[in-house]
């Protein structure tokens, strides 16, 4: 594919070449029926198929147990942080959040505006460069719930394993490592995720959530905010955002054909120990900016000796035809995003040019 960049953006991301071509042979005539998909009804036979099929590739993949319900909303993650305390945390009760960086930080101010929010622990004194261990965290006897998230996408710190809660329902925003590994969803009570990142294009949120976590939802809660409704509906309350669960359809298909995720999740492994070995290889030039134990095989976060290094870095990867290297604007440095749908000749790419770089500049 002649002029395909070597795209690390961090979200919207990389989506695997084959699923892009076939959407584009689908694009104006969606199975025979004279018409795309964007232009039928939500409620026509052939989206039902789609809504079915995608809720049951998400069951195969994830290996879903029985009594969860698989949910496509709009509004991002970003709507979850405040939906999950209007859904789940009620008066006398306390949502429980483990502080990881950025991103927890954000469903936290949330969960504010509608109760108490306790940390459950905080790697916030260490720059958020690590993983909380699991015997730091430590959960409110009155805990609704406990939230963790499961990938820092601006930080570049990943959670490797995830606290044992009991009763307690875990919720894990996964925006940014849905799929890319293995996960037992029977430890969580709600699994939720934007899928710019690793599942398809935006404009879907996939939530797994527990079926008895349904049960007595408050009734002043507005409709569309109410998870209830849309597991009562299937996902079909209003108009879904067809052509992104389409898409993501795709995007479930090629993991599927791979061999699933722990297939997956070997090459994803492969992918960032090139790119962490480059950094660990480099005599200092280069500088992973997270603890060695929790680093994230999404996104790599690093550093170099200045910013205006970090510049000519960044100048110099883009004429050479890399994409979305620059960190994320609240902290600088450089970050490469590593999602399933980065080739593994992308990140070879990568490591070459670091090394090229490093000889030049040192
Ligand atoms: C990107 C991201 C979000 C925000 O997702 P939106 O769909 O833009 O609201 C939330 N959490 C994590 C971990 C993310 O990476």
């Amino acid at each position: 594919m002649g002029n395909r960049a070597y795209n690390f953006n961090a979200g919207p991301a990389a989506l695997p070449l084959s699923v892009l071509q076939q959407a584009q042979e689908q694009l104006v005539e969606y199975q025979g029926i004279g018409m795309s998909i964007m232009e039928i009804s939500h409620r026509s036979k052939e989206y039902e198929a789609l809504n079915e099929e995608t809720q049951q590739l998400l069951k195969e993949l994830l290996q879903i147990p029985d009594g969860y319900k698989v949910l496509f909303l709009q509004g991002g993650a970003s709507s979850q942080f405040a939906m999950i305390p209007m859904n789940f945390l009620r008066p006398g009760k306390v949502g429980s959040y483990v502080n990881t960086g950025a991103w927890a930080e954000k469903a936290m101010k949330e969960a504010k505006l509608f109760g108490e929010v306790h940390e459950a622990a905080s790697s916030e004194a260490d720059n958020f460069m690590r993983i909380p261990a699991l015997n730091e965290i430590q959960i409110h006897p009155d805990a609704a719930y406990v939230h963790v998230t499961s990938n820092e996408t601006i930080g570049g710190a990943q959670f490797t394993s995830y606290p044992d809660t009991g009763k307690v329902p875990l919720i894990v925003d996964m925006s940014s490592d849905i799929l890319s590994r293995p996960v037992d969803v029977s430890k969580f009570g709600m699994i939720y995720a934007g899928a710019q990142k690793n599942l398809g294009p935006s404009g879907v949120t996939v939530v797994i959530v527990r079926e008895d976590m349904l049960q007595d939802l408050p009734k002043s809660i507005p409709t569309m905010m109410r998870y209830g409704i849309h597991a009562d509906n299937n996902s079909l309350y209003n108009t879904p955002p067809v052509y992104s669960v389409y898409m993501v359809n795709l995007v479930l298909k090629w993991i599927r054909d791979q061999g699933g995720l722990a297939v997956v999740e070997q090459i994803n492994l492969d992918k960032t120990n090139l790119i962490y070995n480059a950094i660990d290889n480099s005599e200092g030039f280069y500088q992973g900016c997270v603890d060695p134990e929790s680093r994230s095989k999404m996104n790599i976060t690093f550093r170099l000796a200045n910013e205006e290094l970090e510049k000519k870095f960044i100048k110099e990867s883009e004429a050479k035809g890399f994409v979305g290297l620059k960190g994320h604007r609240s902290v600088g440095g450089l970050r490469a995003s590593t999602y399933n749908a980065v080739p593994y000749e992308a990140c070879e790419a990568l490591t070459q040019f670091m090394e090229e770089f490093r000889q030049s500049n040192s």
